[in-house]
């Protein structure tokens, strides 16, 4: 069977439900939103990821706040279908053989987006290999470069086999997928009948290909040694190209990536900037993310504007008319959030915490540059705002990578800032930080805090979930804040964007700006003049959700990378 599909999408996770443990964080709700935005637009795509059948793990979080890490244990067969296509790959001197399992993704017209889950936890396998497709950024270099082998080559090998054949656009969603690439110059080459690589090799598979780089921070990139990617992959050509992907013994895959496709871009405006100073030889263009509005939008916002604002389901530009929306209609549709939210805090961690006190929301992976603590940078003076100004609390979640300390020590260093702040402002740290999760705290919190070191955010996609929600962002001016922040209207920025170049990192200062525009902005507002609060509620919605999203994303996609 021959099927029409024109565009692959290539990601190592992807957020499909909440309950499929196939995505970390950003990287992976993004491909799940960029799918469903497929589907709502009818764009013929076509997915590609691995089934990761532990996960990538469940959070556990001890009395004193030190993460401990368990697989997060799923039903595969509730949430795909198993495909009986078979291939492989050729793993040092092993063949190993691979499934797909098929999830379809349904648009709001009906049209279907098929996602395939590579999987090598067959019989035929060895041990080692039937586990290479079960954590997600788990294992070590050699164990992500086999993961990286079956995603890319396997990946490619497993559409031909289920009649993918009029593809003509791939997309490399970050350069873990980047050995897609090189499966497409050897597929060119034998069509050729030629064992060597020409320039005009080269140019026919950049032609087809697409790539987006993620972030600026250099662990985001992966490198293998050259001896490793020859021992696994065998001795071939392009491994040996200098120019081409190789520096100093060394395979890095956003080379690979970037120089074997035809389009590139960075997440954000300001993160293309940044990116086009790491990798200067190359043009790199901006696209900057989204999220799929009505997968994002609470039930109570749902129904406000499934009655005001007809067709925003369809077409997110028409939120744009949120600026009308009754002022009382958003309160109440925001109360029911804050309630649902509020009452799982409680359920969760009881903490006792009120829905009428004003509500700062925090979740995000504990990565020392996202530097969750921050806000409390000095206790005092929270403290101090906090009997002063306006009573306060705050909700956390956010889990750190299993080999990250430093990112364990952050999620602990908060538990010790809530024992500090014990009598004066209620803090709660939620385990298990996941999509569903992220929907009810984006929508439950009065303000949602984002403090990362700039430039290393690239774009974030939270803020925007909480904006399709009518919650304004405190933020620190990077990523796409630079484009959505517009002060007093959606929302204040932490310190000025006057960082490039040099980057300073002054953590005092930021901190200083933060509990200032706290102290003298925007508790005051919360509690003595809710009209204007609702005001950046609205606009929140009419100027932010309207444009964040994945819709006018895929639009993007499709004009300058896909269909060009
Ligand atoms: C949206 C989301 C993210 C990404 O948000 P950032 O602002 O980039 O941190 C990460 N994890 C989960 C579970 C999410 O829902």
């Amino acid at each position: 069977m021959s099927r029409n599909e024109r565009i692959a999408y290539f990601s190592m996770e992807i957020g499909l439900d909440t309950a499929m443990p196939t995505y970390s964080g950003g990287l992976g709700v993004l491909a799940g939103d960029t799918v469903r935005s497929a589907a709502d637009l009818q764009v013929p795509m076509v997915a590609v990821a691995l089934l990761h059948r532990k996960g990538y793990f469940f959070q556990r979080l001890d009395a004193n706040g030190w993460q401990h890490e368990e697989p997060a244990l799923w039903a595969v067969n509730d949430f795909v279908e198993e495909m009986p296509e078979r291939t492989s790959v050729q793993l040092e001197d092993r063949v190993v053989r691979l499934r797909a399992w098929r999830r379809e993704v349904v648009g709001h017209g009906g049209y279907r987006v098929p996602v395939y889950l590579l999987d090598s936890d067959l019989p035929d396998n060895s041990e080692w290999d039937r586990k290479l497709t079960h954590y997600l950024y788990g294992g070590d270099a050699h164990y992500r470069l086999c993961q990286e082998v079956v995603l890319g080559i396997g990946g490619l090998r497993m559409l031909r086999e289920l009649g993918y054949t009029h593809i003509e656009r791939f997309h490399m969603n970050e350069g873990h997928a980047a050995f897609l690439a090189l499966e497409l110059l050897e597929e060119h080459m034998q069509g050729e009948g030629r064992s060597y690589i020409t320039p005009e090799d080269l140019e026919a598979v950049r032609r087809r290909c697409v790539f987006t780089t993620h972030t600026p921070v250099p662990a985001g990139h992966d490198k293998f040694p050259i001896d490793l990617v020859i021992k696994v992959l065998g001795h071939k050509e392009i491994l040996t190209h200098k120019t081409l992907c190789e520096s100093e013994g060394v395979l890095n895959m956003t080379f690979l990536a970037l120089n074997l496709s035809r389009y590139v871009n960075g997440v954000a405006k300001r993160h293309a900037e940044v990116a086009g100073r790491m990798f200067v030889q190359y043009t790199i263009d901006s696209i900057t993310n989204g999220v799929h509005a009505a997968t994002w939008t609470a039930r109570p916002f749902q129904e406000l504007f499934d009655r005001s604002i007809p067709g925003w389901r369809q077409d997110a530009f028409s939120l744009r008319h949120a600026e009308s929306l009754p002022k009382q209609d958003v309160w109440q549709a925001h109360r029911r959030a804050k309630e649902w939210l509020i009452q799982y805090v409680n359920r969760e961690d009881n903490v006792g915490m009120d829905v009428d006190v004003f509500t700062i929301g925090y979740a995000r992976r504990a990565a020392t540059y996202k530097r969750a603590g921050l806000l409390f940078h000095d206790i005092e003076w929270l403290r101090q705002i906090a009997t002063r100004t306006g009573a306060m609390q705050i909700v956390y979640a956010g889990k750190a990578h299993p080999h990250d300390a430093h990112g364990k020590e952050i999620i602990q260093s908060i538990f010790h800032a809530r024992e500090a702040l014990k009598n004066v402002i209620k803090i709660a740290y939620l385990e298990n930080y996941d999509m569903e999760l992220g929907k009810l705290m984006t929508a439950g919190v009065d303000v949602w805090l984002n403090t990362p070191q700039p430039p290393l955010e690239a774009s974030g996609t939270s803020g925007m979930k909480a904006a399709l929600n009518g919650v304004p962002s405190l933020s620190v001016l990077d990523g796409w804040w630079i484009e959505g922040c517009i002060e007093g209207v959606t929302g204040w920025a932490i310190g000025e964007d006057d960082r490039h170049p040099p980057e300073q990192i002054d953590p005092a200062r930021d901190a200083a700006c933060l509990y200032q525009k706290l102290e003298n902005v925007i508790i005051p507002m919360y509690y003595h003049d809710r009209d204007g609060f609702l005001d950046i509620m609205r606009h929140c919605i009419a100027i932010n959700g309207s444009f964040f999203n994945t819709q006018r994303m895929m639009q993007e996609y499709v004009l300058k990378a896909y269909f060009r």
